[in-house]
């Protein structure tokens, strides 16, 4: 038996069963070992019949007096039993398994596990697993193991077909340097896997899931580390300081810079004056300023005849930056520096940028992430800025720096605030700047729940508001009508308010299935406020700046995700406007926590350490736009094994340890590295 064997060489699997393993993911041992379990059942408490209690029991029994029959009724299989230990006797009853009628002999004993609880009036224990005592059970009588199930397949028949890939699990080599097992008392990989499946005692569990944890993020933290030690020798333009410039530019701002701003640009121009590329993370919430820190960055760039190229992940958001960024510039006269490069210009306009560029004459380039892909001169280009969501990943510097012959600086700004554990674990090889504080003056968005009973006082909220001149955003979580679930689509609510409660009003639809000329358009005519009520879907939720915005009523809120939330929220409330982020519950859903949170704090790091805990353990951290990251075991909340397996990774570096002398984890890390950084 090894690793690579299709699961059908197991006993009991045939060419049905191995089909629906399939449907799973599963076709060989490896896949079926890696299958992780959601959950434990604790059935390794045999008692006595008399010192029953309801709830999950095992026990040691004699089964007789078994009676199957068909209540036509009903539709069911019926066998029904009485098991028996020296205690008492308890009845015992399956629903569809006609099959158990067959299956006892008398005479043997047996282990039972099940619920027992009160059915019509009898004590009974419903579908219990049940098998031949021995020491060594699958399925009773022990820690058993939950697995996320389909159709005709259960956890029964996983951990039975499981049982069977000991012999194999217990090959499985170590793939951690021993130093790390050593310091931290690890388990040896194979005994994890083997006790994730099958564990013998809570403790032992325990162990395993420890073991396990603190390789994913040793793997995740030493990929990311040794990104970075690969960036730091690679080349890129150094940057001179100008001191008076920056003071410059400073005093020309109608506002002060806050502290936060201060340093992450001193820090900026710190790494720019190397000639290592810097790779910077700016985070702060939406409105905390990072615009500003980015164009500080770029001038030290233009002052010293280089080239920045600032890329936005939408063209309306590209267009946006460019007409902030011209009135920034103006004041220090170099404004006429900009150019803006998006796919919809003229063929004659796009012939004149490129003649700037390549003449030198524009130095700071605004456009899209298409801007990379152009075939544009960028021998001088220094500084790239990443605006919004996605990282800037390994692969796209290297696209430029083949074409520049350098690697240029990068520097990327987030509105999404990551949790300080995540980070270290994930975004090893980015340094980072939090923007934690709110420029002077600025309000926060008052956040309510609203239950359907509120819903007129919330209508009549939104018509003053639009008298006032204010637009509304009415956020959605899904286009169509699901079958499943009843959430209200953006097009049944764009269809009752438009003809119906706000016929009065101008009432559009913007959903991500219309096409991108369209959903442009729309966008277009609400900034330029014509439309007073924007019905839409999430593809709003990217940063575009629509001051006049005052209200979001969000429907289905429990439907997203805290840190989608809390970004929705950032979309409003930027003008001097006070904002108002209603959160539309159905009466009958008790809020959650992650809403209560939104209504109490403002503060997106506090929501994205709340976020964190709420999700608990393994949780998959696809809001942070991070399909990679798919951490089964760990629990980032557990700062004690976050902090050993980051300093663990940080110590095989420090030791100058040879990645290639250990075969499996240089495996996966170069495996990691390589998806870490394609975002
Ligand atoms: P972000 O990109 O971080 O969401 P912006 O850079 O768009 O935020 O800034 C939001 C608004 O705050 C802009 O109108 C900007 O001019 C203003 N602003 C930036 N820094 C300050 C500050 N220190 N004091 C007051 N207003 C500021
Ligand atoms: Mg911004």
């Amino acid at each position: 038996m090894k690793l690579s064997d299709r699961l059908s060489i197991l006993n009991g699997i045939g060419e049905v069963q191995a089909k629906k393993f399939e449907g799973l993911g599963i076709k060989t041992l490896a896949d079926l070992i890696n299958y992780y379990p959601r959950k434990y059942d604790d059935y390794s408490h045999v008692v006595k019949i008399k010192d029953l209690r309801p709830g999950p029991v095992s026990l040691k029994v004699n089964i007789k007096n078994i009676t199957a029959r068909y209540a036509r009724g009903r539709g069911l299989h019926i066998t029904e039993a009485i098991a028996s230990d020296n205690s008492g006797s308890v009845r015992v009853v399956w629903f569809n398994q006609p099959y158990r009628a067959k299956y006892f002999k008398s005479g043997q004993i047996y282990f039972l596990s099940g619920k027992y609880e009160l059915k019509n009036n009898h004590f009974t224990i419903t579908n219990p697993t049940v098998e031949v005592v021995s020491d060594l059970p699958t399925n009773t009588a022990r820690i058993l193991a939950v697995y996320p199930e389909t159709k005709g397949l259960d956890s029964s028949q996983i951990r039975k077909a499981m049982a069977q890939t000991l012999p194999v699990m217990n090959t499985i080599p170590e793939s951690l340097p021993d130093f790390t097992i050593k310091d931290q008392k690890l388990l040896n990989r194979s005994q994890s896997i083997r006790a994730l499946h099958m564990p013998t005692s809570t403790e032992e569990l325990d162990e395993a899931k420890r073991r396990l944890g603190f390789e994913e993020v040793f793997e995740f933290s030493l990929a990311s580390l040794l990104n970075k030690q690969d960036n730091q020798t690679e080349t890129a333009l150094s940057i001179e300081f100008k001191q008076e410039l920056a003071r410059q530019f400073a005093e020309s701002l109608p506002f002060k810079l806050t502290d936060s701003q201060r340093i992450a640009v001193w820090k900026i121009y710190q790494d720019m004056q190397k000639p290592v590329p810097m790779n910077r993370l700016v985070e702060g919430d939406v409105g905390s300023g990072k615009t500003v820190v980015a164009v500080m960055a770029a001038l030290m760039v233009m002052a010293d005849h280089k080239q920045v190229a600032l890329m936005a992940p939408t063209e309306i958001l590209a267009r946006q930056h460019a007409v902030t960024i011209y009135a920034l510039l103006q004041p220090l006269g170099l404004e006429n520096k900009l150019t803006l490069l998006v796919g919809s210009l003229t063929k004659q306009q796009k012939t004149s940028a490129y003649k700037a560029i390549r003449e030198g004459k524009a130095t700071f380039i605004i456009g899209t992430h298409a801007l990379i892909q152009e075939d544009l001169d960028m021998h001088n280009l220094a500084l790239v800025i990443v605006d919004e969501q996605h990282r800037f990943g390994v692969n796209q510097r290297l696209t430029l720096a083949a074409k520049a012959g350098h690697t240029p600086h990068i520097l990327s700004l987030s509105a999404t605030p990551i949790p300080r554990s995540l980070a270290l674990t994930l975004y090893g090889e980015l340094d980072i700047t939090r923007l934690d504080e709110k420029p002077a003056g600025r309000s926060d968005v008052i956040t309510q729940i609203v239950y359907s009973s509120g819903v007129k006082d919330l209508y009549v909220k939104i018509d003053k508001e639009i008298d006032s001149g204010r637009q509304v955003f009415i956020v959605c979580p899904a286009i169509n009508q699901s079958d499943l679930i009843q959430v209200k689509s953006s097009k049944e609510v764009f269809d009752s308010f438009s003809s119906g409660v706000f016929k009065h009003r101008k009432v559009d639809l913007l959903h991500g299935q219309m096409k991108s000329d369209l959903k442009q358009a729309v966008m277009e005519s609400f900034i330029a406020g014509k439309i007073d009520i924007l019905v839409a879907t999430t593809v709003i939720e990217v940063g575009v700046d629509i001051p006049n915005a005052s209200i979001m009523v969000v429907m289905s809120p429990e439907r997203f995700g805290l840190a989608q939330l809390h970004q929705l929220r950032g979309r409003i409330g930027r003008g001097s406007h006070q904002g108002y982020f209603y959160m539309l519950l159905d009466n009958s859903e008790a809020p959650m926590r992650r809403l209560r949170a939104l209504e109490r704090y403002s503060d997106g790091f506090k929501l994205a350490e709340l976020d964190l805990e709420f999700r608990g353990p393994g949780a998959i951290y696809g809001t942070y736009q991070h399909g990679a990251l798919d951490l089964r075991i760990a629990n980032l909340t557990d700062k004690k094994l976050i902090n050993a397996a980051v300093s663990a990774a940080q110590q095989f570096i420090e030791r100058q340890e040879q990645l290639s002398k250990y075969a499996i984890l240089s495996r996966k890390i170069n495996k990691l590295r390589t998806v870490t950084n394609l975002n």
